[in-house]
């Protein structure tokens, strides 16, 4: 019999050598931007304690219900998950090395993510998130800053015409328990309209009916109790200097009642990034206020407010708005030779190339000596152009350079390669 073919599991994708070079950009654009606020990376491991993301998450969350990968420890009663999002991994982490009481941070991280979902465009089992994380401070400044920056990774995406932002505030902790009872008694007048995954989470989740997909229930919930109805004063009051913020600095935002997002550790602030080019994973960036992880998970507490980004959904929105957007893997400069000696000399010659122009693509070719395959190869890497080395060349120490794209080429000393490819390549 067969042995049966070994795959990718099922909604972990491998990125090819094509797709990575975008996935370069995009990272390096991101980065950039998260650094000019003057943010510093931090990496927390893939796998934590289970019982971390119980806690922070939330039991009654769909990511802990039944998303999570969980498995024993080869120490058997230690039960350790893959992470599901990196915002509990980072807070554990601030608790653990004392950065958080008293102090301030503004932190980014970037890694994979894993929940078992159903597979779909823009929806995997692994995938990557992009993400900041301040703590210390209270006011609407700092949410609003949160939303400047992702507003400027956009325009610096390219993307900032395919996306919208919606914004709500949820409150204090208090205020949605008050607003969670008026909900629930509307919606216990209305058991017969709501559907199997509403009636299952009218008392463990209520507050997610509200993004319920399923328009009869939006069509309920029009008439439904308002959470705006419920917000305590400070939260009201944080939320309009948000919003005065957001004017000030010409960023357009709609108000979205209905936006409570999945995570349970939320408060007040409220945000996503949408965008209607995706289908019905439309949501590329969603974040928020969350000032009692820090004490929910053991430290002293501590303001804090974040947001994630979606990269694999951040990557289809950059490719369907510039279709014509292929990933470079373009080489600069490629080394040809053929003869006794001419390849030591090739090579010796890329190293020196290398060590003046740390940012050019130089391939030296191995392999073949016929020269007519070797320009078809480079021809197929895309390479600008041809460092030619014969025998003929080595005796009178020179090579051969070959602009491929003009066909043109000129004799150049040995010693002077170096600062004619400089010289030649912007
Ligand atoms: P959704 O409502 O689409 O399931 P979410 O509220 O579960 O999103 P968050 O936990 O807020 O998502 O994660 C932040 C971002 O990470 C999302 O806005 C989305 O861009 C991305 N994301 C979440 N789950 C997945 C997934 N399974 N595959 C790809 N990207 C994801
Ligand atoms: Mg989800």
């Amino acid at each position: 019999m067969a042995e049966k073919k070994i795959q990718a599991i099922r909604g972990m994708n491998d990125l090819l050598p094509t797709d990575c070079m975008l996935w370069q950009q995009v990272e390096e654009t991101v980065k950039r931007v998260f650094n000019s606020y003057g943010y510093n990376e931090i990496r927390t491991p893939i796998v934590e304690d289970t019982a971390l993301f119980k806690r922070a998450v939330g039991e009654v969350t769909d990511i802990v219900e039944k998303e999570m990968y969980t498995f024993n420890d080869r120490n058997e009663n230690e039960s350790i998950t893959l992470r599901p999002e990196l915002t509990a991994g980072c807070v554990r982490a601030g608790i653990e090395h004392g950065l958080l009481y008293n102090q301030e941070q503004r932190l980014w991280y970037f890694g994979p993510a894993f929940r078992h979902e159903r597979p779909q465009k823009g929806r995997y089992r692994q995938f990557h998130q992009f993400g900041v994380e301040v703590f210390g401070l209270t006011g609407p400044d700092i949410d609003a800053e949160l939303i400047l920056l992702t507003a400027r990774l956009w325009k610096a995406l390219g993307i900032a015409e395919h996306t919208t932002l919606e914004l709500n505030s949820i409150g204090s902790l208090e205020s949605r328990a008050n607003y969670k009872q008026a909900l629930v008694s509307y919606l216990e007048q209305h058991q017969d309209r709501l559907d199997e995954d509403c009636k299952r989470r009218l008392y463990t989740n209520p507050l997610r009916i509200l993004d319920s997909k399923n328009a009869d229930i939006q069509e309920l919930l029009n008439e439904a109790p308002k959470l705006f109805e419920y917000l305590d004063a400070p939260s009201y009051e944080h939320f309009e200097g948000l919003c005065k913020l957001l004017d000030d600095n010409g960023i357009k935002y709609n108000i979205n009642q209905r936006l409570v997002r999945g995570l349970d550790y939320y408060n007040r602030t409220v945000f996503e990034w949408v965008t209607s080019s995706l289908g019905a994973q439309g949501t590329v960036c969603g974040g928020g206020r969350y000032d009692s992880l820090v004490s929910q998970l053991g430290g002293k507490s501590t303001p804090a407010v974040g947001f994630a980004i979606g990269a694999e959904r951040l990557i289809l929105l950059i490719q369907s708005v510039n279709p014509e957007l292929k990933s470079n893997n373009n080489i600069d400069i490629y080394m040809i030779s053929s003869g006794d000696k001419t390849l030591a000399v090739a090579q010796q010659l890329a190293e020196q190339l290398r060590d003046v122009m740390p940012d050019k693509r130089i391939m030296t070719n191995y392999g073949t000596s016929n020269f007519k395959k070797q320009f078809s190869k480079a021809d197929k890497h895309g390479a600008k152009i041809a460092i030619i080395i014969g025998e003929n060349e080595i005796s009178a120490n020179k090579v051969i350079i070959k602009n491929l794209q003009s066909g043109e080429q000129f004799d150049v000393a040995q010693n002077s390669v170096a600062e004619y490819c400089m010289n030649i390549m912007d």
